[in-house]
C-alpha cells in the first residue's frame, strides 16, 4: 500500500468547506428566525382569541349581573372553567413567561397579572378591564374620567369606554381621536415590542412618538376582532 496516498481531504479543502457551510447558514438564519417569529405571532393570536372566547363565556354566565360585572377581575380567573390550559395565558415572545406581567418596562404594574396574587396564574397579556376587587379601584372615583359618576370603580370606567369609545380624552389629549367603542381593545399583546419606551410619563409627546414607530402591538377589540397597532394606550384611534 501506497504510504503517499492523498489524503480524503487537505486542510485546505476542508476549511473551504466549513466556509461555505458558514455562509449558508448565515443565509438560512434571518429567514429561520422570520419563520419562528412568524409562527410565535400565530401562537400569540390564537392565545388571545382562546382568552377572548373565555371572556365571551363568562359573559354568558353572569349576562343577569350588571353590565361591568359580567368581566372576570383577571384574566386568569377564567382558568381552569373557561380556558382550560394555562399556557394560553403566556405568550410565547414572553421571556419571563408570564411572571413579569403584560409589559417589560413596569409601566401599570397594578394591572398586571404575575402569578404572585391569590387565585391568579402567570399571564403575559394586558387586561384592560377589571371589576373590583382591582388594584385600580380606590372606591372613591377614577378623577381623570368625567364620564361616570364620582364614587364609580374602575369596572365602570372601562365598561363606558368599551361601549363608547374614547370621546372624553379628545379634551384630555388634544388632536386625539380615541378609540371607537366597538374596537376598544380589551386584550393587548406588548411582548412583540423590543425596545419600549422606559416607564415616563403617560401621554407625553416623546413617548407616543417612540412607541408608535412600529405596530408591534396585538389587540382585541370588544367585538372579538383583532388588530395591531403602535404601542398606544386610549388616545389614538391609530390601528
Ligand atoms: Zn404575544
Amino acid at each position: 500500500m501506497s504510504r503517499c496516498r492523498r489524503a480524503a481531504f487537505t486542510l485546505v479543502e476542508l476549511m473551504v468547506v466549513i466556509a461555505v457551510i458558514g455562509i449558508l447558514v448565515g443565509l438560512l438564519m434571518p429567514a429561520i428566525q422570520k419563520m419562528r417569529k412568524k409562527a410565535n405571532e400565530t401562537k400569540c393570536k390564537s392565545n388571545m382569541r382562546q382568552i377572548y372566547l373565555g371572556l365571551a363565556l363568562y359573559r354568558d354566565d353572569y349576562v343577569s349581573r350588571s353590565e361591568a360585572e359580567q368581566f372576570p377581575a383577571r384574566l386568569t380567573h377564567l382558568f381552569p372553567e373557561k380556558v382550560d390550559n394555562v399556557r394560553v395565558f403566556l405568550c410565547p415572545f414572553d421571556g419571563a413567561k408570564g411572571t413579569a406581567g403584560s409589559r417589560s418596562d413596569g409601566q401599570f404594574p397594578e394591572t398586571y397579572e404575575t402569578g404572585a396574587e391569590a387565585g391568579t396564574k402567570p399571564c403575559s397579556y394586558f387586561y384592560e378591564f377589571c371589576w373590583k376587587p382591582c388594584s385600580w379601584y380606590s372606591g372613591t372615583g377614577i378623577g381623570v374620567a368625567p364620564f361616570v359618576p364620582a364614587g364609580s370603580p374602575w369596572s365602570d370606567v372601562k365598561w363606558k369606554q368599551l361601549k363608547e369609545g374614547d370621546d372624553w380624552l379628545h379634551t384630555t389629549y388634544p388632536g386625539s381621536t380615541g378609540y371607537g367603542g366597538d374596537y376598544f381593545p380589551i386584550v393587548r399583546c406588548f411582548w412583540l415590542q423590543e425596545n419600549l419606551h422606559p416607564s415616563g410619563a403617560e401621554g407625553s409627546e416623546a413617548q407616543m412618538i417612540n412607541d408608535n414607530r412600529e405596530k408591534n402591538v396585538f389587540n382585541l377589540s370588544y367585538n372579538g376582532s383583532f388588530f395591531r397597532s403602535g404601542m398606544k394606550w386610549e388616545w389614538s384611534s391609530e390601528k
